[in-house]
């Protein structure tokens, strides 16, 4: 699959020089290093113009629910944070993904993907990026690789005299919301079609951090072929393909589905008209038994960049150095208010108390001290219950965070520091209220029944706070220590304080959902 970015603006990199000679481009190894460093370099910190200008439109949008328009404000605030260079957008840095398309002319010493990846490994040795890849020491064994390696690279050889790349930094969360469908030629007609995406886009849900740029593959020769383009189209990278028999855009479906997105009242995560920002639909060939049907999400952490490299040297796509540009003229706003303040140092019988006095959807301004565990603490906590041993006091004084931080960068008390997603620990909730533990829970994105029950049967509530603002949440954050699992790294049970940390009732004692509540 051929990249066919729209028209891109490039900046030159410091890199290892380039020579020509005899009609071929010379490219050393160190070339392509320095060009996978400084492409992740940016993308972890900065978002392209147009998803900047995506965010503030929502702002701007007569139509966008009080929520969203925090919402959208918090990611402005977010980027402006972030372009600092210090906190990333988002506390999940992701997995290093390179698509590569090498021309005829170019010519390197042939080891194209570990020069690649070293400038990757570089690059999340070196800054305050989250190392998130577990190797396999045997089937039912991990540790984390150390290095955030391996990364996916994808190269191809293509014609010309340029190396072109599309590197895209993919969270877990978002890349967690692809999907391949496996239909019949029974869905090639509008409605069936329509009625289709509308149910698997609505299941989609909140956890990958909307407004999500969406892409639907129909079609393709193979299912890694529809879902690589889903990938590609999601970025942008497809916008300007050429129509034909073998591969169209269809921008009249794109602007059908947005619509048909945007009614389902999730909006840009508490509620709204702004699930999605924008649609690509993509229309492959197929073999005549098979309809694959891919979809797929950039989120609102959008961080995919091009890259380039020509005779005049190494370039990455420029993205957005002063995303101050894009904030409102706050003092002419009127700003949203910061929600009810819950103080989260007092006994968690009063929490409880001054929580269940409100309902769904009500924003609530958070200070206090929380208890940072997810996924392999929370195991470890039900190991303890099946020894018959007692949870830790903590997880009953304190509500808990369910998130991993970035690192820790010099002089502040955290890294980035967002929810990471709730469904995960589901399955833990009911067992350890039971205990008196987890009676508040702070995350994102939606959860199961089972959640709901174990809150009305324990009058415990599910908060959630805004994912993909994870520099704004850092900033909030006073303190921090790690307290329990040290030997989990990011996973480890940490111990914060944080001032004024905005969060929004998702699931109340009553066992009401502010997710179901919103199904159109
Ligand atoms: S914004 Fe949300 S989905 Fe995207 S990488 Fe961050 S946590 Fe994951």
């Amino acid at each position: 699959m051929t990249l066919h970015p729209a028209k891109t603006a490039f900046r030159k990199i410091d890199a290892a020089p380039v020579s020509s000679e005899n009609g071929l481009l010379k490219v050393p190894a160190q070339t392509l290093t320095d060009l996978a460093f400084e492409a992740f370099k940016s993308v972890s910190f900065h978002l392209r113009p147009d998803h900047l200008r995506q965010i503030r439109g929502v702002f701007d949008a007569p139509d966008a629910a009080p929520n969203e328009r925090f919402a959208a404000l918090e990611f402005l605030k977010n980027a402006c944070i972030a372009s600092a260079g210090v906190l990333p957008l988002c506390q999940d840095t992701g997995t290093a993904l390179i698509f590569g398309e090498k021309g005829n002319t170019v010519l390197t010493d042939g080891d194209d993907a570990q020069a690649l990846s070293d400038g990757v490994k570089k690059a999340y040795s070196t800054l305050n990026l989250r190392l998130s890849q577990n190797v396999a020491t045997d089937t039912f064994t991990e540790k984390n690789s150390g290095t955030n390696l391996p990364a996916q690279i994808d190269l191809a050889a293509g014609k010309g005299n340029e190396y072109r790349f599309l590197m895209i930094a993919k969270g877990g969360g978002s890349a967690n919301k692809t999907f391949l469908f496996q239909e019949t030629r029974a869905l090639l007609n509008r409605p069936a079609l329509l009625t289709f995406l509308r149910e698997k886009i609505n299941a989609l849900g909140v956890a990958a951090c909307p407004p999500y740029h969406l892409s639907i593959v129909i079609g393709g020769l193979s299912a890694e072929q529809t879902l690589k383009t889903v990938k590609l189209a999601s970025a942008k990278a497809l916008d300007a393909m050429p129509a034909t028999e073998y591969g169209m855009r269809d921008t009249a479906l794109e602007a059908e589905v947005l619509q048909i997105t945007n009614q389902n009242g999730l909006g840009a995560q508490f509620g709204g008209n702004h699930f999605c920002f924008d649609v690509r639909v993509i229309r492959l060939p197929r073999h005549g038994a098979s309809l694959p049907i891919g979809i797929g999400v950039s989120c609102i952490a959008d961080r995919n960049i091009l890259a380039k490299i020509t005779s005049n040297g190494a370039f990455i796509e420029r993205l957005e150095d002063d995303p101050v540009r894009f904030l409102p003229d706050i003092k002419a706003e009127k700003l949203p208010d910061s929600g009810v303040e819950i103080d989260l140092d007092r006994p968690m019988t009063d929490s409880l108390a001054d929580l269940s006095k409100l309902k769904t959807g009500d924003r609530v301004s958070l200070t206090g001290t929380l208890i940072v565990a997810r996924d392999i603490a929370h195991a470890r906590f039900k190991a303890l219950l099946d020894a018959g041993k007692e949870l830790p006091d903590y997880l009953k004084r304190h509500p808990v965070y369910y998130a991993g931080p970035a690192k820790t960068p010099q002089g502040l008390p955290c890294g980035s520091f967002g929810p990471t997603t709730a469904a995960r620990m589901d399955s833990y909730v009911d067992l350890l209220q039971s205990h008196g533990a987890s009676m508040i829970m702070l995350a994102k994105g939606n959860r199961t029944k089972a959640v709901r029950d174990a809150c009305r049967r324990h009058g415990g509530f599910y908060l959630g706070t805004l994912g993909g603002a994870a520099a704004l949440v850092a900033s909030c954050i006073k303190s921090c220590k790690c307290i329990d699992f040290a030997d989990l790294g990011m996973e480890a049970v940490y111990e914060i304080t944080v001032e004024k940390l905005p969060a929004f009732i998702l699931i109340d004692d009553k066992g009401n959902d502010f997710y179901a509540g919103l199904s159109r």
